[in-house]
């Protein structure tokens, strides 16, 4: 089948990170599309809030009183999912019924002291206080012995069941793999085994080439829609520089790394003309201490936005019972994603 062919035909894409499929039906999408408001929820407008309980000076559950903090601020969840005191235990009947303990860590990190901002309207250098945070507790994090993967993600918007719009994100330590670490572990092991690349190296370089999934990119991360996207306009962050985790980044990619967030962030908001809403998330080596030559470092973002801010992707029929499905082609979803300014205009 020629490239052209898949505009127009529905076929499947197949996800070397995963090794799932997606099913693109790019016909049903033949009408123009405009990205039409119908209706703006409401965004912060408070700069400090003080019901909020992660601005600078407030009490939250328990009666901790946060501190006056002027950049970021981390602290353990109060409502943690996991705990790092947790009994070691397993569960067996016969190979039906298969539990076991699982020990960890919750963390949150205040972005920015101030209410009202989202990645996209905080500047260079108040991003970079957010890279050095997340790489800070990765390295805490991973010198744990009971720590074997770092997972460090944003759930932005009340349609992603973030209950509190002051800017923050949350970091999970796990004892074990999670599921989708683990799955993009195998793909990048057996990669770097027959090819003595990554995965993700080699794909950057193919992308670079053939520009048409682009959205972004500095000197050193680049952000494109994945040929294998699920979301309509879900992307992908890519370092440039083979690296596995945030630790061994340099000062100057920090920078870029905080250049990249402002830049995609940004066009997702002027793409709806709102405070875009989405899951974001790195994903990183495992931190038990051994090497991973193979893992390279990426971000995912999953918005959930189809085509306005009120109509909304839902996983639901085909998707839950059968596989993942699209209408919106990667490469349409690349395109409108890149023209629209990198310029802060909502
Ligand atoms: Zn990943």
């Amino acid at each position: 089948m020629n490239f052209s062919d898949l505009a127009s035909n529905p076929h499947r894409r197949f996800n070397p990170l995963t090794r799932e499929w997606v099913l693109v039906s790019p016909q049903r999408i033949q009408r123009p599309w405009q990205g039409q408001v119908e209706e703006v929820p409401p965004e912060a407008t408070l700069a400090y809030d003080p019901t909020c309980y992660l601005c600078p000076g407030n009490t939250r559950a328990g009666g901790v009183r946060n501190p006056a903090y002027t950049e970021t601020f981390v602290f353990d969840n109060d409502f943690a999912a996991l705990k790092p005191d947790t009994p070691q235990a397993e569960f067996h009947e016969r190979e039906l019924l298969v539990a076991r303990s699982e020990a960890g860590r919750c963390r949150v990190v205040c972005f920015s002291p101030r209410h009202d901002l989202t990645m996209a309207r905080m500047n260079v250098p108040e991003l970079r206080h957010v890279v050095d945070a997340w790489t800070q507790e990765f390295s805490a994090l991973a010198s744990d012995p009971h720590t074997n993967s770092v997972q460090i993600f944003e759930n932005r918007g009340a349609i992603m069941g973030c209950s509190n719009p002051h800017p923050h994100g949350q970091i999970w330590a796990d004892e074990t793999l999670p599921n989708e670490l683990s799955r993009e572990l195998t793909a990048f092991r057996d990669y770097r085994q027959a090819h003595g690349t990554t995965l993700l190296q080699d794909y950057l370089d193919l992308e670079l080439e053939k520009q048409e999934r682009l959205v972004c990119a500095n000197d050193h991360f680049v952000v494109l829609v994945p040929f294998w996207a699920v979301w309509p306009f879900e992307t992908l962050l890519i370092s440039r520089r083979p690296v596995s985790a945030l630790d061994e980044l340099h000062n100057d990619e920090r920078t870029a790394l905080a250049d990249i967030l402002r830049q995609t962030t940004i066009r997702y908001d002027n793409l709806f003309l709102t405070s875009f809403p989405y899951t974001m998330g790195f994903h990183q080596r495992p931190t038990d201490g051994a090497d991973y030559p193979e893992f390279h470092l990426h971000a995912h973002f999953y918005p959930p936005l189809l085509r306005s801010a009120t109509i909304k992707k839902f996983i639901v029929g085909y998707e839950m019972l059968a596989m993942p499905q699209r209408d919106l082609t990667a490469e349409s979803a690349a395109r409108w994603l890149r023209d629209v300014p990198a310029e802060r205009y909502c």
